[in-house]
């Protein structure tokens, strides 16, 4: 699982070379004198035991350079006089990598820096790895022989184990004033602004609770690594056990069960403990054990791009502090209840099932340093509907803990501290978005009819168990697109058909008769699955993904099929095939749709009262198909997320490109009405299910093209219903055909106004 972490031998030789390090640092640690004392004695002991003729530590100062704090071998003059910059020399390479470097020829090395002041001139090897704390670089140990020595494993493990004891060190604040590493700009209770990017729309304002602040390591050495082992195994099984308690729950269902039978799985994961227990092995206590090995998952995080291994690697952040809760006895504040009223949860990353351990009332908002769209935790903030801010640099050194915070996912910034005016606007439009959520509440029940009569059919789009209460408090026709691919991206391995069945069974009870479309999985793409990692691509929207993959791994479909008819017991569903570039390829999906069928009833298993089939319309090569394609379906709905991406060629999750063009311009109303008139002419339903059904303006194009069937997140229902009930389709009609064939880039700002003179509620 975690192969992107590097092998340890099994013969705990590494263990060995730390442990007799360790022990000779352990009374010095404890002894008196000065820290720049004991860190003069650090390097001579180190020195001595790794039999270097040099070794030195740097300190991570301002401005991202690092001074050199004591060493033993180097001219003493060179103490606190010679700093480089992080990137510069040998020593700024390992901590701008954070990664230790190993060379028995440094100086034929093309990042060496010679400085005339340390007399290093004299020196071949050199052996140097990052001080590590909280996954950032806080300096620099190296040691380095006259010889052309090569340094072992052993040695290399040994130095990294000893940086630990340095971190704390240097932790502690009497080296180096801490706020020195924090980004200066300026007075730290002022207001500002962070930048990062848009996870999830909404606008938020809270207290922030930093999710599981960095524990305070009061001990590095242990006084006795046996006992300590002992203490590590204790919280190891507690952890496994409370995991455990977590699942047998009776309230835990649907996805929050899928993602802590990952976090068991992992929580068993034999590589990820034997890393820790190996680092207790080597002399540190279980806690700073823990805190070692998830210092080099940070790390990694930050250096790897595989989204695949960054959610594992996050899950194993996720345990990590699981583990240290359990160390210490500390239970995070999610656990104990201690929360403000209204909070804004600020984190490194976090899992879903974390996030899910929050009170939901009283959470208002996630900022998060790391996290993508396709997270598995901006999926369920999506779904709890609050706003996200991912990639928030700095977010965690900014923020303290109580500090007010804005999370203003429009414009993807988070405000530390607003002032009274900004305060006083964020309420003014929270007020007003409740005030419209009251009126839409009073819409619920009131038919999507317009001025003219027309009834328009208004669904919503799900995709966890979550969204489903949604149904009936937006009282929604039916769910007019279910991505059953969520369900799968949270879980840890793919779900049998038993499982399928038992989570289609409960959409379609708590649907209560409602009309369900079932789109199968869409995986690819931006959807990856944790347990399929060859599915990583160069162009992956473009690639491998959806029907593509069902059609090459039919058992995947056949397995879905079957369940959603099995879990149908007899009752009506529709499914959907999601991006289907040509009619064959909807033609072999509907072979094995016939073929799981077929099986049933040669089961005599009930089989739907109605299976309806239909396709979405998201790749322009379908197009081109429309009347072959309205003689094979009884139904079509339009993607017009993917559909607006490949027809631009416009990455849609590319934030440069997200308002270069428009949906409301003339080649889109070209295409719609292509669909339209061929959905007429053959009378197959046609409905929209991609964001353009969401947003009011877009629906009013929409249904003034003639589409009367929506379907969409289910906090788009009010307002989308409110533009409908404002609006006579008469007069619409012509103004929107009028609107082809203009050569304007969009046809936005005419239709508001156009809204405007008709007293349309948008
Ligand atoms: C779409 O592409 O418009 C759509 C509804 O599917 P998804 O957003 O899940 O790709
Ligand atoms: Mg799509």
């Amino acid at each position: 699982m975690d192969d992107a972490l590097p092998a340890r031998t099994e013969d705990g030789s590494h263990a060995r070379g730390a442990r007799r390090l360790l022990g000779r640092l352990r009374h010095l640690m404890a002894g008196s004198g000065t820290v720049q004392e004991r860190l003069d004695e650090i390097v001579r002991t180190i020195a001595a035991t790794l039999e270097a003729e040099v070794c030195s530590v740097y300190v991570r100062r301002a401005g991202d350079i690092l001074e050199l704090y004591a060493t033993f071998g180097l001219f003493p003059e060179a103490v606190h006089r010679t700093r480089l910059r992080i990137g510069e020399g040998l020593i700024g390479v390992i901590a701008a990598s954070g990664r230790a470097l190993s060379l028995s020829d440094a100086q034929s090395h093309p990042a060496f820096a010679y400085r005339p002041e340390t007399g290093e001139e004299v020196y071949q090897s050199l052996m140097g790895v990052p001080v590590l704390r909280s996954g950032q670089v806080s300096g620099v140990v190296a040691v380095q022989n006259r010889s052309q020595r090569t340094y072992t494993d052993e040695e290399i493990e040994a130095l990294e184990t000893v940086a630990m004891v340095l971190a704390e060190l240097i932790a502690g604040g009497s080296l180096v004033n801490p706020a020195e590493l924090h980004p200066t700009d300026g007075n730290a209770t002022l207001p500002h602004r962070l930048e990062g990017m848009r996870l999830a729309s909404g606008v938020a304002i809270g207290q922030a609770v930093l999710h599981k602040p960095d524990i305070v390591i009061r001990q590095v050495v242990a006084e006795d690594p046996e006992a300590e082992a002992a203490r590590l195994e204790t919280a190891i099984a507690d952890m496994q056990l409370a995991i455990d308690r977590l699942l047998e729950a009776p309230d835990i269902d649907g996805e929050h069960r899928d993602i802590l039978e990952t976090y068991r799985m992992f929580a068993e994961d034999r590589g990820w403990l034997g890393r820790i227990r190996e680092a207790v092995d080597s002399g540190l206590t279980a806690e700073a054990a823990v805190q070692k090995v998830r210092g080099d998952t940070r790390l990694r995080m930050k250096q790897i791009n595989d989204p695949y291994i960054r959610e594992r690697l996050s899950d194993l952040e996720d345990l990590a502090g699981r583990l240290q809760n359990h160390l210490s006895g500390d239970m995070p504040p999610s656990v104990s209840g201690e929360l403000p009223d209204e909070f804004v949860l600020v984190a490194r990353t976090m899992g879903p099932a974390e996030l899910l351990e929050y009170d939901r009332r009283r959470l208002k908002g996630l900022v998060l340093e790391e996290g993508s769209p396709s997270s598995h935790v901006a999926i369920v903030a999506h779904a709890l509907d609050i706003p996200v801010i991912g990639r928030v640099k700095g977010a965690l050194d900014q923020i303290q803990a109580g500090d007010l915070l804005v999370v203003d996912g429009d414009s993807a910034q988070v405000m530390i501290r607003p002032g009274e005016d900004i305060q006083q606007e964020i309420e003014r439009r929270l007020g007003a978005r409740r005030h419209r959520q009251e009126v839409y509440a009073k819409l619920r029940d009131l038919p999507a009819r317009t001025l003219d009569g027309t009834m328009i059919t208004l669904s919503m789009n799900a995709g966890l168990v979550l969204d489903l209460p949604e149904l009936e408090a937006t009282n929604a026709d039916g769910i007019g697109l279910y991505r059953t691919e969520l369900p799968f991206m949270v879980r840890s391995d793919f779900p049998s058909v038993t499982e399928q069945i038992g989570l289609y069974k409960g959409i379609l009870d708590h649907a209560g008769g409602k009309p369900v479309v079932f789109r199968t999985l869409d995986i690819g793409g931006d959807k990856l699955l944790p347990y399929l990692p060859e599915m990583q691509e160069e162009n992956p929207a473009m690639g491998w993904r959806a029907i593509r993959i069902a059609l090459d791994r039919p058992s995947m479909l056949r397995h879905q099929l079957r369940a959603l008819i099995h879990a149908a017991e007899g009752r009506s569903f529709s499914v959907m095939f999601p991006m289907v570039a040509e009619v064959a390829e909807l033609n072999q999906a509907k072979h094995i749709l016939a073929l799981e069928l077929q099986r049933a009833r040669r089961r005599d298993m009930v089989v739907p009262s109605e299976l309806k089939v239909g396709a979405m319309i998201e790749v322009p090569s379908l197009l081109f198909q429309l009347p072959t394609l309205c003689r094979e379906v009884d139904f079509v709905s339009v993607g017009s997320n993917d559909l607006m991406q490949f027809l631009f060629a416009r990455d849609r999750g590319n934030p440069r490109l997200a308002y270069r063009y428009d949906v409301l311009s003339p080649p889109v109303l070209a295409v719609l009405a292509e669909i339209l008139e061929m959905t007429r002419r053959t009378q197959v339903p046609v409905s929209v299910c991609g964001g353009m059904a969401a947003l009011p303006i877009e629906a009013l194009v929409l249904i003034g093209m003639g589409f009367h069937s929506l379907s969409m997140p289910p906090n788009a229902i009010g307002p989308v219903k409110a533009m409908i009930r404002s609006t006579d389709l008469r007069p619409l009609r012509h103004f929107v055909a009028g609107l082809r064939h203009v050569a304007d880039h969009s046809i936005r700002s005419k239709l508001q106004q156009y809204a405007r003179d008709h007293g349309i509620v948008l």
